[in-house]
């Protein structure tokens, strides 16, 4: 048995995809520890692992209301810095023998170089590749702009990681990618087929499909559809603050009209703030996805990884609105791999829309690409080899 410490990001998104994986590892006897905050701490307990708080040298609130990825990044490195003396302190009093951490917690990545013990990334997102930006204008842009309005973030993210850089000796600075920091094993919820320059990213990276809780403990949600009624769902993720502007527009193009429409806007926005509710809609601040997923006809994401993954897995064609860089990748590629359609966020008109909804119902289910996604996701040998390749890991370092 070997003990493992997992450090994570308390985002659903981040979170969501490692739970099987965390009971796969205690099903074959690891003792997992999972740090995250009070949020996660009963579906963290459920899989076996135990929970344990941060320290509350970082309240992860202020991450809740993050408007770019640069502010993203910028938050990431001021909880490093403010976690990192806790971290080491707890590791070096309890060794544990492996670590895993998120793509965006780079404090584990630190710690497992600090303290010389193996690690295990987990990449809820695509990894990042620059060639990925420059294929598709839309996408480009998308970056242009997410840095431009994080100018003064640019700056403090600069100054921040810097200050982690010199405080804690590293030798190689380029190591700390606050957004995308990967180990010596790289589990990517995906698949290779979605993965764009796919060829890019050696054999450390694994990619081992989606991992959709389909029983997710979760309030289920009455749906009251008429016969042959349409429904299109709505959401934007649970990271980045949504623009009040995107939901009018969506109002705007459905409101009043023969679809039912469920619109999830997220724990930052308050439904009233958007006026009266049309009587075809269902505004809420979260709801249980994969429930309103199985009955949904057109999925209207902002890109998140699992939101696309989740909508392959339920056969719903997409129309993705993405906020932020990596949501632009992944939109270019559900266009590209024919699961959907990419509506500029900077364009959007209630008009486009609606002729973006019209044109995904006349077709039929099969011309989408959204069954070869969902076949390569199966195919990709899910928590089994992810759990084998940490064994082999494992094994390779005397602990298994
Ligand atoms: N989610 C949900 N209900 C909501 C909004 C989101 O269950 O109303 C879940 C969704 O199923 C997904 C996760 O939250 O698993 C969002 O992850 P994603 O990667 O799509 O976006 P992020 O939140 O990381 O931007």
């Amino acid at each position: 048995m070997a003990s493992v410490w997992f450090y994570n990001i308390p985002f659903h998104g981040h979170v969501n995809p490692t739970l099987p994986l965390i009971r796969e590892l205690v099903v074959r006897g690891d003792e997992v520890t999972y740090f995250s905050t009070a949020t996660f701490e009963a579906r963290i307990q459920v899989t076996g692992a135990h929970f344990r708080a941060y320290s509350s040298s970082y309240s992860f609130e202020q991450t809740r209301k993050v408007a770019h990825v640069v502010h993203l990044g910028y938050q990431v490195a001021e909880a490093t810095y403010a976690l990192l003396p806790d971290v080491l302190s707890s590791i070096a009093e309890e060794r544990p023998d492996y670590l895993m951490f998120d793509m965006s917690a780079p404090w584990g990545k630190i710690a497992s170089r600090q303290m010389r013990i193996p690690a295990v990334a987990s990449f809820p997102h695509l990894p990042f590749y620059w060639r990925t930006v420059l294929s598709d204008w839309r996408v480009l842009r998308k970056g242009m702009r997410s840095i431009r309005p994080g100018y003064g973030y640019w700056r403090r993210l600069q100054r921040q990681t810097a200050k982690i850089v010199k405080d804690y000796r590293l030798r190689d600075p380029k190591a700390l990618n606050v957004l995308s920091s990967s180990a010596e094993l790289n589990i990517v919820y995906s698949s290779r087929h979605f993965q764009p320059y796919e060829k890019h990213f050696d054999d450390s990276y694994l990619y081992v499909g989606p991992q959709i809780e389909l029983a997710r403990q979760e309030a289920p949600m009455t749906i009251q559809k008429r016969a042959g009624q349409r429904l299109i769902y709505i959401a934007v993720g649970t990271v980045y603050q949504a623009n009040l502007d995107f939901f009018r527009a969506c109002i705007k193009a459905f409101a009043e009209t023969e679809y039912l429409v469920i619109l999830s806007v997220g724990r930052a926005i308050d439904p009233e703030a958007l006026g009266a509710t049309p009587t075809n809609f269902r505004i809420e601040q979260y709801v249980p996805q994969l429930s309103v997923l199985e009955q949904s006809d057109v999925f209207i994401t902002h890109g998140g990884m699992n939101s696309i993954s989740e909508s392959v897995m339920y056969g719903v064609p997409m129309i993705v609105v993405p906020n932020t860089i990596e949501q632009a990748i992944n939109a270019a590629r559900v266009e590209q791999l024919n699961a959907g359609l990419y509506l500029d966020s900077s364009r959007l008109t209630s008009v486009k829309l609606r002729q973006a909804v019209e044109s995904l119902l006349t077709k039929s289910s099969t011309t989408f690409g959204l069954g070869q996604i969902r076949r390569s996701f199966e195919e990709a040998g899910g928590v089994q080899r992810a759990a084998d390749a940490i064994h082999a890991l494992k094994e390779s370092r005397g602990l298994a």
